[in-house]
């Protein structure tokens, strides 16, 4: 077996462990894969990532074929089918953080509470429902609930989120679960107001003009003026 993409495997064996290390994922729980060639990298089924090396990681062809020491992740099909219909993302990251799957398993999503909701696409993060660990039902859910989104939660089951770049998929992972926990706590306080969609829309378009929200634009603009035209004040 030749062992192929050798960075780009250390880099997601890196991603696994920042993962456990932010808190958003724990024991062999989650999984995660990368666009790589004609096909995609996936991490393997069930083995924890403090002892998974690069070698480990499994590629896989669209048709769902691969040739490994490793079985692939049990949900090969959502990152196959997620990186099949959504050009716009090479990644896709999946974990079982505890707030936002406190609220996966009441069935809820996370609404417009908080504007940086906008950083997941759209004026909320929808929960799909539920339906049996890596399954084609599952993988079928997850993608209707990712349609213009870069993150679901999966119902009584954890979080998917997408992104260009590890990096990036492994920031709004962060992210998602902070505002599950801030949304966890306003709701313990009663009804917390909800931002109009023409409200994150504004946001939206402001976050895309500062380049909030991609590691890739953490340089600043090189020109003010450049940026006041961008930007909607
Ligand atoms: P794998 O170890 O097979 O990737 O499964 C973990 C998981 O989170 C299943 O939903
Ligand atoms: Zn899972």
């Amino acid at each position: 077996m030749t062992v192929t993409h050798r960075s780009l495997r250390r880099a997601m064996v890196d991603t696994c462990l920042a993962m456990n290390r932010s808190g958003i994922n724990q024991g062999a729980s989650g999984n995660l894969s990368a666009r790589a060639g004609d096909g995609f990298l996936v991490t393997p089924s069930g083995l924890p990532y403090d002892e998974m090396r690069p070698r480990d990681i499994v590629a896989m062809g669209f048709d769902g074929r691969y040739e490994s020491l490793r079985r692939p992740s049990s949900e090969w099909r959502i990152h196959r089918d997620v990186l099949a219909a959504r050009p716009d993302v090479d990644v896709v990251l999946h974990a079982h953080p505890t707030f936002a799957t406190a609220l996966a398993v009441h069935g809820r999503g996370i609404p417009a509470f908080h504007y940086m909701v906008a950083l997941a696409g759209g004026d909320s993060i929808r929960c799909a429902p539920y339906a049996t660990f890596g399954t084609q039902e599952l993988s079928d859910h997850a993608l209707e609930a990712l349609e213009g989104r870069l993150a679901c939660l999966l119902g009584n089951h954890g979080m998917v989120v997408l992104g260009r770049s590890l990096k990036a998929a492994l920031a709004l992972a962060v992210e998602v679960e902070a505002l599950a926990r801030q949304y966890v706590y306003a709701l313990s306080l009663g009804s917390p107001t909800i931002l109009p969609p023409d409200e994150i829309a504004r946001v939206a378009r402001k976050m895309r003009a500062m380049g909030y929200g991609d590691p890739s634009a953490s340089t600043p603009s090189s020109s003010v003026e450049g940026m006041n035209n961008d930007m909607e004040q």
